[in-house]
């Protein structure tokens, strides 16, 4: 079960519409909605984690001698997600949405108009299931 989020900034006002976070029932698969920076247009989108991020599997070095397989997700370079600990202040008294282990911090977000860390993920409810 999805919700949505109203990214505002306490500082300028900017404001977007209702971000949807996360996937339905019928599309979680393929559809997973988060909040992200455009550094393009400058502002904040609803991306599709699922189409945005590609995994890649690199090899890893570990006791000297050996290799593992590791699997890094790659972001497109257009968008910065929000859960990406350089979007937010790490304020450990903040509550955060989540989903599906990502978080996203209520308050102390980026705001790409004024460039400080005075943006809001407002709780827009949910609905979709
Ligand atoms: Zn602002």
């Amino acid at each position: 079960m999805g919700f949505t989020i109203i990214p505002l900034c306490k500082q300028c006002g900017y404001q977007t519409k209702a971000i949807a976070v996360g996937g339905g029932k019928l599309n979680h698969l393929t559809q997973c909605g988060a909040p992200a920076f455009n550094i393009e247009s400058n502002e904040i989108e609803q991306v599709n984690l699922y189409d945005c991020t590609s995994s890649e599997i690199v090899k890893q070095r570990f006791l000297y001698f050996f290799y593992r397989n590791v699997t890094v997700v790659k972001t497109d370079d257009r968008y910065i997600p929000y859960y990406e600990p350089k979007m937010f202040v790490d304020d450990k008294k903040i509550g955060s949405h989540n989903w599906s282990g990502k978080y996203y911090k209520k308050s102390k977000n980026f705001c790409p108009k004024c460039k400080s860390f005075n943006l809001d993920f407002l709780n827009g409810g949910v609905y979709f299931d």
